[in-house]
């Protein structure tokens, strides 16, 4: 089956810029891409600022009709209650989210977060209509033990337990080695990985999900190396860290088709 995936360029700002500074950023970064006459039907911009500056952030998008996507960093698996710190995907919801990162390397390392919570906290994203960003890569180590599919494959196996065959999911595929490091794979370590995951999309999902599915190549993407990775047929957009946070380096990735030789 042919179908056109819509590539997806995503800023995860991390814990960086607050309100003020996402407002700003956000309004700077659509008048950068609308004198570029950018258009967003050929290649989806979205950001995941902190939670507090999401309210800012989704007024400024919608006052302006800002062809901007905006999402959470992550969410709790429940949907209310006794979870001090926590957010739920209804929260984000009514804030109009339309993603959730799940499952980020950070989140897994920094806070332990299991296969079997990133899996609940799919479920939840789902449940509330919000599109999640599997987040799956392997560490050094795990890429010299097993080579370089074994892990991220499994870790998706396990996010996708208990969903259907007709959600509507993106995977991000981002080494560990890679994320901050400026080390970044190389085009083909993230085609190989990101045929893999689709392999595994097809088998536990089926074809149309496989077929529909957005897979994201992350970890130390710029504008010098983006187009290498949107030449290959199974990356369908990239998850930006670091460089999300600067305004001419992430919108120049943005418009990667308009580089040159691409
Ligand atoms: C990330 O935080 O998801 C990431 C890929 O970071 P960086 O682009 O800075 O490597």
């Amino acid at each position: 089956m042919v179908v056109n995936r819509v590539p997806l360029i995503a800023g995860n700002w991390k814990m960086n810029l607050d309100h003020l500074q996402a407002i700003a950023f956000v309004q700077k970064l659509a008048w950068s891409l609308a004198d570029a006459k950018h258009d967003a039907a050929s290649v989806e911009v979205a950001v995941f600022p902190p939670f507090t500056d999401l309210r800012s952030v989704q007024t400024l998008v919608s006052a302006d009709k800002l062809p901007i996507a905006f999402g959470a960093q992550d969410l709790s698996e429940h949907d209310s209650g006794a979870y001090t710190g926590e957010i739920s995907g209804a929260f984000l919801k009514a804030l109009e989210c339309g993603y959730v990162l799940i499952g980020h390397s950070e989140r897994r390392t920094l806070h332990a977060e299991s296969d079997e919570q990133v899996a609940a906290k799919v479920t939840a994203a789902l449940k509330h209509n919000l599109v999640p960003i599997i987040c799956v890569g392997e560490t050094s180590e795990d890429l010299e033990k097993h080579g370089p599919s074994a892990v991220p494959v499994a870790q998706l196996r396990a996010a996708l337990s208990g969903i259907s065959a007709t959600a509507d999911i993106v995977v991000a595929y981002e080494p560990v080695w890679a994320i901050g490091s400026g080390q970044a794979a190389t085009p083909e370590q993230a085609e190989q990985v990101a045929a893999a995951l689709r392999a595994e999309l097809r088998e536990t999902l089926g074809e149309d999900v496989a077929a529909k599915t957005r897979i994201l190549y992350g970890g130390s993407v710029k504008a010098a190396n983006i187009a290498g990775f949107m030449r290959e047929p199974n990356v369908d957009g990239a998850l930006v860290g670091g460089a999300s946070l600067d305004l001419n380096e992430f919108s120049s990735i943005v418009r990667y088709q308009k580089h040159v030789g691409v």
